[in-house]
């Protein structure tokens, strides 16, 4: 089959323009060799780290259209910027819970695995160990789930699942309640603080309204 870069842009070949002048990317495999239609970055600088693209093939196939603002930046840039939002999303909207979480927002593996499979969160807290919330996200819906000990284990309090379904009946949404997992989906990140003002009332860390001086 004959090459479909007809003009090289970078040395290596892998990058470069097609008989009908556009640009093409390459990626030469054992057994196939793919290519598809890439933009031309040359003189273009991507808004989040404010820096250009070099040319090579590496740096040319790291770009994304950015389609809410009409421009053209770095895929890897787009993905930490993604990464940094959700967590900060999360991040805030645990801290408006009041509750001590001294190890902060802990990474762990994406379970849903989407095109960026940016990482999903845990947090514990003082004092309730044995659960765990975990959050994160899942196409357009957060997945939001408490993770509790298996029931009957010595010394430790039982996920009550049962009140969870009480507390999510009217919520029209994908819901799942067992004895060691109660798992909700959240569209918003105002549904998502509503869930975990939920949680915190399952798992009975509601603190009492303290009384103000007069
Ligand atoms: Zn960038």
């Amino acid at each position: 089959m004959s090459d479909i870069i007809v003009r090289q842009l970078t040395p290596d070949g892998l990058i470069g323009f097609d008989k009908f002048g556009q640009l093409q990317a390459k990626e030469v495999g054992a057994e196939h060799t793919m290519s598809w239609i890439i933009s031309d970055v040359r003189e273009k600088t991507c808004v989040i780290c404010n820096h250009g693209w070099e040319l090579n093939h590496k740096s040319f196939k790291d770009q994304h259209y950015w389609h809410n603002r009409k421009v053209l930046i770095h895929e890897s840039c787009y993905k930490r910027y993604l990464m940094l939002s959700e967590w900060e999303q999360v991040y805030f909207n645990v801290c408006s819970l009041n509750l001590a979480f001294p190890e902060g927002l802990k990474e762990r593996k994406n379970e849903y695995g989407g095109a960026w499979n940016l990482p999903w969160y845990e947090f514990e807290w003082n004092g309730a160990e044995t659960f765990t919330i975990v959050i994160g996200r899942r196409k357009r819906v957060w997945h939001m789930e408490i993770q509790g000990p298996t029931p009957g284990y010595p010394g430790l309090p039982d996920l009550d699942y049962r009140m969870a379904e009480k507390c999510f009946s009217e919520e029209r949404v994908t819901k799942e309640f067992g004895p060691t997992s109660v798992m909700v989906h959240a569209w918003t990140d105002e549904k998502m603080l509503a869930y975990l003002k939920k949680f915190v009332r399952i798992l009975g860390l509601e603190k009492p309204v303290e009384k103000v001086a007069e």
